[in-house]
């Protein structure tokens, strides 16, 4: 393989996760393994459902978030990679934003802090981070504050770290547990292939055979490894909780999915939702429809994004993005309403937008068709004026008719002019009237159809700006 074939996902493998269950769960655990009524139980009964809220950690800038596209597709995904665990997992939005530096770039005891300071009761709480220990952990669960935790870079949804942490917060250890760190645990606590010590040794469960690969591997085998009666084996089978590569972790055993069950309806039941998770058979995605397609002239601060509403979703994904495959994102949100003010947008650059309806419990939907348009330069702020008054400042109809009369209704008074800037930066129409703080004033506009800055100014140096479009 050459050096390029090396991608992200490849070197994300060699990736750890630290985490060993506590002295608590470690106990609940195998008073579970050895109780066959309990695990039949747990077995029966059909979809249970769990509540998970998202935290999305930035920097003190509010960068460097957690893909959201990502996020949705890797909860699409878990719920294919548990399907036959019959657990159900589901976004409890809103998204939760903390930007801070410290819990950003982590170290272990700043995740401790962060997930004491901000878990929600009644849900599996997950923070996406962008580095834990220096970048070299994947993900972890700490089972003292009750929290999972994901490097942002080996969250993409192609990965299988959310699931591994998911089996780690309901109770599995690794598959390979007790040789954490490489060195070999105590004789009796390797498991044996003939299946003599299965309920005690290692993870307790029967049905997970020998692992000692307490590295990373790659498909398809680990090994060959030799047990304490002398039989050589390979680890073939893998499960989520092993350390194999993610191109073949896809799977549960039966007695593992029995005790995240009854992790669920035991110690964690208080992050079981009840929700009936909705997917359409068909319906008409949002229609775009501010700003539109083509615009320019886009303020890159507080530019309301609108539009239209889809029966029975209960949120929306919109998106900002430098390319028109949207690999690049400059801004985006997961919102319950059909707008949403963008605050971060680069100045004077072409970007592209689309939005995609959330349903309950359903995350795996399409995203609308995509718009582009073009961002100004960031505006002076307004001068001279009062925000109420600013506030009542409307201008009718936008977008116009090219060469007609344009509404202003404002509460202003004395000589005020207002300044048409086409998008080259051009003066194209100069206009002054007097005010009288009450009644609408009308505007000539120019006669090209294209889209224009208003500018309106006093002598006494107040302004505010309008973006227009003339059709
Ligand atoms: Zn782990």
């Amino acid at each position: 393989m050459s050096a390029q074939a090396n991608t992200v996902e490849d070197r994300m493998n060699g990736l750890e996760c630290p985490t060993v269950p506590s002295p608590e769960q470690w106990a609940w655990l195998q008073t579970f393994q050895l109780d066959d009524e309990a695990q039949e139980a747990a077995l029966r009964g059909g979809t249970q459902y769990v509540a998970v809220k998202a935290h999305v950690v930035g920097k003190d800038d509010k960068s460097g978030y957690y893909r959201h596209a990502h996020l949705l597709e890797s909860i699409c995904r878990l719920n294919a990679q548990f399907a036959a665990t019959g657990l159900y997992f589901y976004l409890d939005l809103p998204i939760a934003y903390h930007n801070n530096a410290l819990w950003w770039d982590q170290s272990f005891s700043d995740g401790f802090g962060m997930i004491i300071a901000n878990n929600v009761p009644n849900a599996l709480n997950v923070y996406y981070v962008g580095s834990i220990e220096n970048g070299g952990i994947a993900g972890y669960y700490s089972p003292g504050a009750d929290g999972v935790v994901m490097y942002n870079s080996a969250a993409s949804p192609g990965s299988n770290t959310l699931a591994h942490e998911f089996g780690h917060f309901f109770s599995l250890p690794h598959t390979f547990y007790g040789w954490e760190g490489g060195d070999p645990p105590p004789i009796s606590q390797q498991e044996r292939v003939d299946g003599s010590n299965c309920n005690t040794a290692a993870d307790g469960f029967c049905d997970t055979p020998p692992d000692y690969a307490y590295y990373r591997w790659s498909c398809p085998a680990a090994g060959p490894f030799t047990d304490p009666a002398g039989t050589s084996f390979e680890v073939v089978d893998s499960f989520f909780m092993s350390y194999g590569g993610n191109g073949c972790r896809d799977r549960f055993s039966p007695q593992q999915s029995a005790a995240m069950r009854a992790n669920l309806n035991g110690p964690h039941a208080a992050v079981e939702g009840f929700i009936e998770p909705f997917f359409p058979a068909g319906y008409d995605s949002s229609r775009l429809l501010k700003p539109l397609d083509g615009s320019v002239l886009v303020p890159p601060i507080g530019q309301r994004f609108a539009w239209t509403s889809v029966q029975d979703a209960v949120g929306y994904h919109v998106t900002v993005s430098y390319t028109s495959l949207f690999s690049a994102v400059a801004e985006e949100a997961i919102v319950q309403d059909t707008f949403w003010t963008a605050l971060r947008l680069p100045e004077d650059r072409k970007l592209h937008w689309k939005v995609k309806p959330i349903f309950e419990g359903n995350t795996c939907e399409p995203y609308s068709g995509a718009f582009s348009f073009t961002t100004g330069l960031i505006a002076p702020p307004p001068t001279g004026l009062e925000e109420q008054v600013l506030a009542a400042v409307q201008v009718f109809p936008n977008p116009a008719t090219a060469g007609s009369a344009l509404r202003l209704d404002a509460p202003l008074h004395g000589i005020w002019t207002a300044t048409w800037t086409d998008a080259l930066g051009r003066q194209v129409l100069v206009q002054e009237q007097q005010l009288d703080g009450a009644s609408a004033s009308r505007w000539k506009s120019p006669l090209l159809p294209a889209w224009y800055v208003v500018q309106w100014r006093s002598p006494s140096g107040e302004s505010f700006r309008q973006p227009v479009l003339l059709r």
